[in-house]
């Protein structure tokens, strides 16, 4: 049953100014508040469908700093990773002639939301209603950063559960470094975990999880790609791929490095590669980060990624940005610059998750689909 949050939102705050607290101990009670998970049926659970439009939910609790460093991942890959890669090797940021397009481009402006799960809003969100079939596909891609009656939700069990895998992922990515990251397999990853202390091995609750998360239908979240993956053990052939130099990404040889080259040769070289090749521990990694800034939602999750096995990534597409956007090249604010304009007018790319979508992602201009 779905209880009103503003007791729930008082109470985290109480706890988030106990500064005294120890942080396990204050993450177990932001935990236990039950301020992110809100059913107790397996496998996850649904919001109740009982009161329909009577029922009234708020944001998301903002979160609280002992979960910042779960997002670390999400920053350093998409965002940091990139801004540190890039900044020694171009040299557009500091030659931009002030008031030049480019330099206008530069600034990141406050776009709304850059962030939308740290954002804090006072006013209860409407629930949204959840009608069948294509209008509500529409509608959710629209408002993927919503949350709908019908969307997935894992217990406060499995939500602890998969803070922690999440933790022990981002200690392997430190470990091996971000570029080895990206390619990845799950075996390598598991005997890492196994092997250096400082990341230990995971637990048999958090394996359960990970194996859930690749085997269930995403369907039931109302994620519609199909499974290009089959194996959680799929391993990246490194001699079919490269890495691309101050990126940190790879790409595959053939049709997406071509493509890559060619994008180059038309928009120069303020485009820039900013999410390649991903093995399905990457894809791991950036689902169950954005499960964990979406309270446990994985419906909302795999609004903005594919669940892990089911991202083109894994076989060839890759993402583009403008060189210093940083992490605001995978928000509605890329499709303002200069680089996204200039992709748009060029006859011979493809967009995997454009507007109108069956997959049921958000829209992602910077997504070049290089799979059919
Ligand atoms: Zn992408």
């Amino acid at each position: 049953m779905l209880r009103p949050h503003t007791s729930l939102d008082a109470k985290s705050s109480e706890a988030i100014r106990g500064a005294k607290l120890k942080r396990r101990d204050l993450l177990k009670k932001i935990l236990g508040l039950g301020a992110i998970a809100l059913g107790t049926h397996l496998p996850y659970s649904r919001l109740s469908e009982s009161d329909n439009s009577a029922i009234q939910f708020t944001a998301e609790p903002e979160l609280h700093p002992a979960l910042a460093e779960v997002f670390e991942a999400l920053m350093t890959d998409e965002g940091a990773q990139t801004l540190a890669t890039l900044a020694s090797a171009s040299p557009i940021l500091s030659e931009a002639e002030p008031g030049s397009e480019s330099a206008a481009a530069e600034t990141p402006k406050p776009v709304t939301p850059v962030q939308p799960e740290s954002e804090t809003v006072d006013d209860p969100l409407p629930l949204a209603s959840a009608p069948d079939g294509e209008d509500a596909r529409l509608e959710k891609i629209r408002r993927f950063n919503e949350v709908f009656t019908d969307d997935i939700f894992l217990t406060s069990g499995e939500y602890a559960t998969l803070i922690a895998a999440l933790k022990r992922i981002n200690r392997v990515q430190a470990y091996v470094g971000h570029g080895n990251f990206n390619i990845l397999a799950f075996d390598d990853m598991l005997n890492y975990a196994r092997g250096v202390p400082e990341i230990g091995r995971f637990r048999q609750d958090e394996k359960a999880l990970m194996d859930r998360l690749f085997h269930d239908d995403a369907s039931q979240l109302g994620f519609f790609g199909k499974k290009v993956i089959v194996r959680m053990t799929h391993r990246v052939p490194k001699r079919e791929v490269i890495k691309v130099p101050y990126t940190g990404h790879y790409l595959y040889k053939g049709d997406a490095l071509k493509l890559y080259e060619r994008l180059r040769d038309d928009i120069g070289d303020r485009l820039i590669l900013t999410s390649g090749v991903r093995s399905v521990v990457k894809q791991y990694q950036l689902f169950m980060a954005k499960a964990v800034a979406s309270a446990g939602n994985l419906s909302k999750a795999s609004r903005s990624l594919a669940p892990p096995g089911h991202s083109y990534h894994g076989i060839g597409d890759f993402d583009v940005g403008k060189v210093g956007f940083h992490i605001n090249n995978f928000t509605a604010a890329f499709a303002q610059t200069d680089v996204c304009r200039e992709l748009q007018r060029l006859d011979y790319i493809g967009i995997r998750y454009t507007t109108r979508n069956k997959y049921g992602v958000r829209y992602e201009p910077w997504h070049m689909r290089v799979v059919l």
